[in-house]
């Protein structure tokens, strides 16, 4: 009965006892939380007005940022199936997904695509506290050539003059990003991801239109000529970039691109195969990628360009909410924990424009933090074992 009288007199939470572990390293502290920030962190005495969350012996990080998933698609084996759906089911599905997405540790994720505006509209219903969620920044509809990747659902265009007006829509339905398809991809039939769809004009007409309106733009890309195009276009993140050469990804290095590996993406379809009804032709494709996109991954890596962390989650059994199983991947195929940590918070923050404010345990920083009860510096699978509360904004979502 007195739960929510105490609350509501309860202004701040104190983190006690916690090692807290970021990009910057291992150190312990306590963490101070006000009105969503991090206000205090060191040898903190604790108030009469707050919240104490004991953490003696846990690890405190900040919160994951995924910047790639699909809140429209729900992991089933076919993703064309957004096209029989209603906006309606969409929107109770993209919020059930968002609340999972949250409960799993993603406290900020970018939408990559969906339907009908419908997860951008959930953005706004996650920032005005109506639905349970990560905070959200969209990209509404791919943009894509005719018949190419993702039609199903994308807006398909004709030429450059039809990708100036693609984009418009998308920024007026009042996205954050603008996401184009370079190439083909995997779960799409007839279509290859070696092969280039939009012309590096009509990228170009994407990026330029995004570029006036303050709204960067993503690209899909598997194959060498769409990556090409799509870099030489201004794109400011490769998503996949399955077959980046070295010039690629020199390129990528001198100006600063993004590669967003999403490595979950394909595992998930090999491992699940035909037998549970993904369809042949995209477990074919994703067998033939697999192998090559953790190369030109760990080729990334070693050449320094810059990694942000992003699942696809969405796609075939890649459902969300597991979304910290990237993390486990991209160790597998040669980061270190802190690499992938690194990745998954301040590399992240940088790519959506949020650095300064996310990503780190600092004075000033926003209160978006995971208390887990062992250190991911030894092992990454503590995100999705051993989670033991997030903390989003300052609220804690789960203990
Ligand atoms: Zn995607």
């Amino acid at each position: 009965m007195l739960g929510p009288f105490v609350r509501a007199r309860v202004s701040g939470l104190l983190i006690r006892g916690a090692t807290i572990v970021d990009a910057r390293g291992e150190r312990s502290g306590d963490v101070r939380v006000r009105d969503g920030r991090i206000v205090e962190v060191g040898d903190v005495r604790s108030e009469a007005d707050e919240r104490v969350l004991a953490a003696n012996g846990w690890f405190l990080t900040p919160g994951l940022i995924d910047c790639h998933i699909h809140l429209c698609h729900q992991a089933g084996p076919d993703p064309r199936v957004i096209a029989g759906k209603t906006d309606t089911q969409l929107a109770t599905e993209a919020a059930e997904a968002a609340r999972r997405t949250l409960h799993a540790g993603v406290t900020t994720a970018r939408d990559c695509g969906g339907r009908g505006f419908v997860e951008t509209q959930l953005r706004d219903a996650i920032r005005a506290g109506t639905v349970e969620g990560p905070r959200l920044l969209t990209s509404g509809h791919p943009i894509v050539r005719r018949g190419g990747h993702m039609s199903y659902y994308a807006r398909q265009i004709d030429g450059p003059e039809d990708a100036h007006a693609a984009a418009r829509e998308q920024i007026a339905g009042g996205v954050d990003w603008l996401k184009v398809a370079a190439t083909g991809g995997v779960t799409t039939p007839n279509v290859d991801p070696r092969r280039a769809e939009l012309t590096e004009e009509e990228i170009r007409a994407v990026v330029d239109e995004g570029r006036r309106a303050g709204r960067p733009a993503a690209a899909h890309a598997h194959g060498g000529d769409g990556i090409r195009n799509a870099l030489e276009a201004g794109v400011r993140s490769i998503e996949h970039g399955t077959y980046a050469d070295d010039d690629m990804i020199r390129f990528m290095v001198q100006h600063g691109v993004f590669l967003v590996p999403t490595l979950i993406a394909t595992r998930a379809m090999i491992d699940a195969g035909t037998a549970k009804g993904v369809p042949e032709y995209a477990v074919k494709k994703a067998a033939e990628i697999d192998g090559e996109r953790r190369k030109s991954f760990a080729r990334c890596v070693a050449r320094g360009v810059k990694i942000a962390m992003g699942t696809d989650a969405g796609t075939p059994f890649n459902p969300h909410g597991e979304n910290a199983r990237e993390l486990e991947l991209m160790v597998e195929a040669g980061m270190t924990p802190a690499q992938a940590l690194e990745a998954s918070t301040v590399t992240a923050a940088k790519l959506l424009g949020l650095e300064g404010e996310f990503g780190l345990i600092e004075e000033g920083y926003a209160a978006d933090l995971l208390v887990i009860s062992k250190n991911p510096l030894d092992d990454t699978i503590v995100f999705r074992r051993d989670l033991q509360a997030v903390v989003r904004s300052g609220r804690v979502i789960r203990t």
